[in-house]
């Protein structure tokens, strides 16, 4: 469930060419850092497919930190851009094992891949003829069938893209400021009790069952503070399942919330400072009897 009483902003940010240049930048040096990153903690790990996972999640977290910082909003160009760092990433650590001998010779991730995306092959009936030509000293290039390379960059690429991803969608769906160029970040967030929760449904005009559990609310806004104020809703509904509302909130509407919320407070403060007050005081050992 998703309500919204105004759309004044918009999820994303606008597209700019220093953005633009910024990734294009960006993108290839995450790209071949992290492939540098994953090369040396091959060497310590076991060969797995769990490499280029989490050199996607680390791309991920690095280029939403350079938009965070960078203050860069324009969703389609950060996709594009952590996609082209994964796949950087992907194929220069790739290249590197290779380079070093490590593939297939060692068992790295690329032996390892062989369990997984080779079909058994059937022993030849007649003995191999000796090469014409010597071998090339990087014989892992040579022993899979033709496109095997290729099927491997493009699956660890796949790998690390697929995680670069998933780290970024939840961090760019934060709206984004075009008039401060900034992202929203939480301003206040909490559980609520019933009641409250039962007044600000009411309030921004959100349907709410009767019964619920566990309800929260989140309120964010840009750090200028230029737009309206988003406030999120959530609770747990008695028959399992959770709902989330989103609500734009005007200056008085946001005045509102934050009045209803601020008398909660102060309602368990009283509630807490009572429970105090009511604790019988125990007798001090330390002070003597007369
Ligand atoms: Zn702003």
């Amino acid at each position: 469930m998703q309500t919204a009483l105004g759309r004044q902003v918009s999820s994303g940010g606008r597209f700019t060419w220093t953005g633009l240049a910024a990734m294009i930048v960006s993108a290839p040096l995450v790209g071949l850092t992290f492939a540098r990153v994953g090369e040396v903690v091959q060497s310590y790990l076991a060969p797995s497919s769990l490499v280029p996972v989490l050199m996607g999640v680390f791309i991920g977290l690095t280029i939403v930190a350079i938009t965070r910082f960078g203050r860069f909003g324009h969703r389609s160009t950060i996709f594009s851009a952590t996609v082209a760092a994964a796949v950087v990433a992907a194929v220069g650590y790739e290249t590197a094992l290779g380079g070093t001998g490590a593939v297939g010779a060692t068992g790295s991730a690329s032996a390892c891949l062989d369990a997984t995306l080779a079909k058994p092959v059937a022993p030849l009936a007649k003995p191999v003829a000796p090469p014409a030509k010597p071998v090339a000293p990087n014989e892992s290039t040579y022993q899979f069938p033709l496109g095997r390379p290729l099927q491997i960059d493009a699956f660890f690429a796949l790998l690390a893209a697929a995680a670069a991803v998933m780290v970024t969608i939840p961090a760019v769906r934060v709206p984004y400021c075009d008039r401060c160029g900034s992202w929203f970040r939480t301003i206040r967030n909490g559980k609520i009790d019933l009641p409250t929760s039962r007044r600000l449904a009411e309030l921004l005009d959100v349907d709410r069952p009767d019964r619920v559990r566990s309800p929260r609310y989140r309120l964010s806004a840009c750090q200028g503070d230029c737009g309206p104020t988003r406030c999120e809703l959530s609770w747990e509904r008695s028959g399992g399942g959770v709902d989330l509302a989103r609500v734009w909130l005007d200056d008085k509407q946001r005045s509102e919330v934050v009045a209803i919320l601020d008398e909660l407070n102060l309602n368990e403060c009283e509630a807490a400072s009572g429970r105090n007050n009511a604790k019988p005081q125990a007798a001090d050992p330390l002070i003597p009897n007369p």
